[in-house]
């Protein structure tokens, strides 16, 4: 394995401005690592080793030139496949957009060529966002750096394993119940989801528009913050995209502390029914942050218990909506029948095949709450408590500047272990879903490994709408302590990958 896959996103940056190594040899090394580790992880749906190489050159040529280039230029990256590509299928894990090429890129991916950093490929995902494990990709599930009869998490568990496996040291995520989160607890990762529109959704095939982000993923907390601070800004394509700045990530990941700050610990996320691991290392963190002058406070947030429920009818009911454009007219995939069909026959038969179960069972679902008969009783219920989710959470950051609980109840589970069972899938994100319903952002960082499973464990920091910073601030701070205990990071606890 060679050395420059090993460095942070950062070391490699300084790298590279020194002139002590040039962007192909940076580009280069992940390629090798993917072609020595990709088949077995399965983390790239599409992968374009010579767009990178080309970008890479052109960016040694700039810097030969003495030309001043943006930060992470030469920097390779990976990006979710449901994120529009001119110069790669976009198939956001779907068989309905097998082989489909957007006709424009989104902001996110003209803002990394922009920053010239070669993009790598496109990453798996569970087909349209929607799963926790990518076992509902059409294309076959990724695996899980730290035992490859696991899972990565989900959706974004190309992005995750991506990054956790040394292909890539940066990668791009969506979150929209805790994709960019739980992936990152699962495969002792970093995962942020920003403010709600502190990043541009112009070309991210929308799931539920209302919780959509997007967001970094890497291998530790100021290399999420550079990668923030290249996505995040104002996009005139994308309305709800924020207006004002919301500062710097990377200073704030820089100059990070918990000292003086109040750590509100969610009473209805704090392990009832956790995994005794888990609980463990959150306990651990809990005593890190305190000794190093952080102070826990208990916040109460009685309508998280509803949360799950809300956002199994906000999603769907979205997602129903924003999946009716699939109509084998417009894009991708057209099945036509036998006989002398009609437009509807033909819609019905593409949707038939196109579609898997988890999205088939959705649509029903989204369609079914938002129908007269029930739009009340399910849609406008739902709506009421992420009101109530919002409260809560107004009133906890009243006595507490940051909020924490586990990211995940559980470590990674088993291939097979919770796909026949929605209900127990959907479990997965009880911690996550909250920030996605009132829009605050909400960053998973590594916290040491499950004593009964040697298995990577998330704490999940939450902080006020447009407080992002704060994130990196106790993120960085808390990864500082952690590493010092270790005396190493905790990417470097993951077994070495040498599977081809
Ligand atoms: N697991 C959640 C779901 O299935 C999260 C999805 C996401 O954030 N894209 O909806």
């Amino acid at each position: 394995m060679s050395e420059l896959i090993k460095k942070t996103a950062a070391e490699l940056v300084a790298l590279m401005a020194k002139g002590e190594v040039s962007s192909v040899e940076v580009t280069q090394a992940h390629i090798d690592q993917i072609n020595k580790v990709g088949d077995a992880v399965h983390s790239f749906l599409f992968t374009s080793a010579d767009s990178a190489l080309a970008t890479a050159k052109e960016v040694d040529r700039r810097r030969a030139a003495g030309e001043k280039l943006p930060t992470l230029a030469g920097l390779p990256i990976a990006v979710k496949d449901n994120l529009a590509t001119t110069d790669a299928p976009t198939t956001a894990g779907s068989k309905i957009l097998e082989g489909w090429i957007s006709p424009y890129d989104a902001t996110v991916v003209t803002k990394l060529r922009n920053e010239l950093m070669p993009i790598l490929g496109k990453t798996n995902l569970d087909e349209f966002a929607m799963g926790s494990s990518t076992e509902f990709s059409a294309y076959g599930p990724s695996k899980n750096p730290w035992d490859l009869t696991r899972i990565p998490g989900g959706s974004g568990g190309g992005s995750s394993s991506v990054v956790a496996s040394f292909q890539a040291p940066l990668a791009i995520g969506s979150d929209t119940g805790g994709s960019i989160r739980f992936p990152g607890a699962v495969t002792g990762t970093v995962g942020t989801k920003p403010t709600y529109g502190a990043v541009s959704r112009y070309g991210l095939i929308a799931l539920a528009s209302s919780l959509d982000q997007i967001g970094p993923v890497a291998r530790n907390v100021l290399d999420a913050a550079y990668l923030q601070d290249v996505i995040a800004g104002h996009d005139p394509y994308d309305s709800t995209s924020l207006t004002q700045s919301l500062g710097s990530m990377v200073e704030a990941a820089k100059s990070g502390s918990v000292k003086g700050k109040k750590f509100g610990l969610i009473k209805q996320l704090a392990g009832e029914g956790f995994q005794q691991g888990v609980k463990n290392r959150f306990a651990e963190a809990i005593q890190l942050i305190t000794e190093a002058g952080g102070e826990i406070v208990e916040v109460d947030c009685p309508s998280f218990d509803y949360a799950i429920d809300a956002y199994y009818l906000i999603l769907p009911a979205e997602a129903s909506s924003n999946l009716a454009k699939f109509d084998s007219v417009r894009f991708g995939m057209r099945v036509t029948p036998e006989g002398n069909p009609t437009i509807e026959k033909v819609m019905a038969a593409t949707r038939e095949l196109g579609f898997g179960p988890e999205v088939k069972r959705r649509i029903i679902l989204g369609t079914y709450a938002l129908s007269a008969g029930s739009f009340d009783k399910f849609y406008g219920a739902a709506l009421k408590v992420r009101t109530l989710i919002q409260r809560d959470f107004d009133n906890a950051f009243s006595k507490a500047d940051i909020l924490i609980s586990p990211t995940a109840p559980t470590t990674a589970f088993k291939f097979g272990e919770k796909v026949a069972d929605p209900l127990a899938m959907y479990l997965n994100d009880i911690a996550t879903i909250p920030a996605n319903l009132a829009g605050i952002p909400g960053m998973s960082i590594p916290i040491g490994l499950a004593d009964e499973d040697n298995l990577p464990v998330g704490i999940q920091f939450l902080a006020p709408n447009y407080q992002d910073a704060k994130l990196y601030e106790v993120g960085a701070a808390l990864e500082g302590i952690l590493e010092g205990i270790w005396g190493k990071r905790m990417i470097d606890f993951a077994p070495n990958l040498e599977v081809k």
